[in-house]
């Protein structure tokens, strides 16, 4: 393009430039500037003083401490306060945003439920900087709102992402590879058994732009459950601190290549640990300074740091006797595959690599330069040691007296 104007007059240059930014500008805004459209490489930038050469940065809005819920037709749906919400599908991933994180709840939950688990996600979000955009799906125990569900998200992405909503309703409505029904399927079970049990997790999306959450029912939101072992609020908001940092370690991954996200997630210890050591810290701290909201159904009971911590070491312990192996065996189906090992046991880990080298370093260093330097080498840039020999001594951390174990953790 240089090229091409280098004879033409000044005032003609400038005009041509004028046109091409505007060409540029509209059809990004046209097609909801999803992610196939970027200017020509060609393009250069304008080469008048007069005519600006960059974009500004966008100033990032708040992140609202306070949800807003609304009934919907088949849902109960909730975004922070006055936040705006992303509209088709910008490749924003990596990237911190002003767009609220978008809670969608079966209608039979109780919108309190959803408000609940909605302002401790913005408060990660608050904590670890706003990263997204994020879909977070809880589905209830009630089939005919659990096919609604299935619907408004299948609709969605039949709406943004072009995919085929048959295909969706049958991946989603069927029970299985993580499909939304199953989450619902298995809360309804174990609502029929007294049991508390739940599960959630990040599900993927960085091929649609967006970080897809599923969960079952988180009970401790809701006391009128009263389930045996049933959660207290503060535990659930933990275990939503906990899945918001998946968002922080997904956000470090640009490719979009599912096997190389997968590989990138390895090993499980690590990102267990850290999304399970980060969000116990972190909850600890504001709890601590009052700053979770609490909504009048909300699950009560204590939930202490230390305590948790203990129970934590207790089981990683335990695990790592049973199955007479350490860290580097916690993967799914390795012989240390179970909670106690890789959850419990990396959330020590993070423990130990915080005490030794700091508390900031994993969101600084380690996280900035894992997917250039591939996770051994981010390790070792960030710890200074290899994998291997951290697990080393991490087995002979394990051996230490309790207390001595204890004294490493921070103090809310
Ligand atoms: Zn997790």
């Amino acid at each position: 393009m240089e090229q091409t104007l280098k004879n033409v007059p000044q005032i003609a240059r400038k005009i041509i430039t004028l046109l091409f930014l505007f060409f540029v500008i509209f059809i990004s805004s046209a097609c909801g500037a999803s992610s196939e459209v970027a200017p020509p490489a060609s393009a250069e930038p304008p080469t008048s003083t007069e005519i600006p050469t960059e974009t500004p940065t966008p100033t990032l809005g708040p992140v609202a401490l306070t949800a807003s819920c609304v009934k919907e037709g088949g849902h109960i749906y909730c975004i922070g306060e006055e936040m705006p919400v992303v509209t088709g599908a910008p490749d924003l991933y990596g990237q911190q945003i002003s767009f609220s994180p978008e809670f969608f709840c079966a209608s039979d939950l109780d919108i309190r439920l959803c408000k609940a688990a909605t302002e401790a996600f913005l408060l990660a979000a608050k904590e670890w900087g706003n990263y997204g955009p994020v879909e977070y799906w809880i589905m209830g125990t009630d089939e005919a709102a659990g096919d609604s569900m299935v619907d408004v998200f299948c609709n969605r992405r039949s709406e943004r992402n072009d995919d085929d909503f048959n295909e969706c309703i049958k991946h989603e409505g069927t029970f299985g590879d993580h499909g939304m029904n199953s989450y619902r399927e298995l809360g309804a079970q174990w609502l029929e058994e007294k049991s508390a049990a739940s599960t959630m997790g990040h599900n993927g999306g960085r091929h649609f732009n967006y970080h897809k959450y599923t969960s079952s029912v988180p009970w401790g939101f809701d006391n009128s459950y009263d389930l045996e072992g049933q959660q207290s609020a503060a535990g659930e908001q933990k275990t939503v601190f906990h899945e918001y940092f998946h968002t922080i370690q997904h956000s470090a991954l640009l490719t979009q290549d599912w096997y190389e996200r997968d590989e990138g997630m390895k090993p499980r210890w690590f990102t267990e640990g850290g999304a399970e050591f980060m969000a116990q810290v972190a909850t600890a701290r504001l709890r601590s300074s009052d700053a979770f909201t609490s909504s009048e159904i909300a699950g009560q009971g204590s939930f202490d740091f230390n305590q948790e911590m203990q129970n934590a070491l207790f089981a990683a312990k335990e695990s790592f006797k049973s199955c007479g192996g350490d860290l580097s065996d916690t993967g799914y189906g390795a012989k240390c595959d179970s909670y106690g090992a890789a959850y419990a046991g990396g959330a020590w880990a993070h423990a130990y690599l915080s005490h030794t080298y700091g508390s900031d370093v994993l969101l600084e260093v380690f996280y900035p330069n894992r997917e250039a330097m591939g996770f051994e080498g981010a390790f070792m840039h960030t710890y200074g040691q290899t994998v291997e020999d951290f697990v080393t001594e991490f087995n002979e951390f394990l051996k230490l007296p309790l207390d001595q174990q204890m004294e490493i953790l921070p103090q809310a």
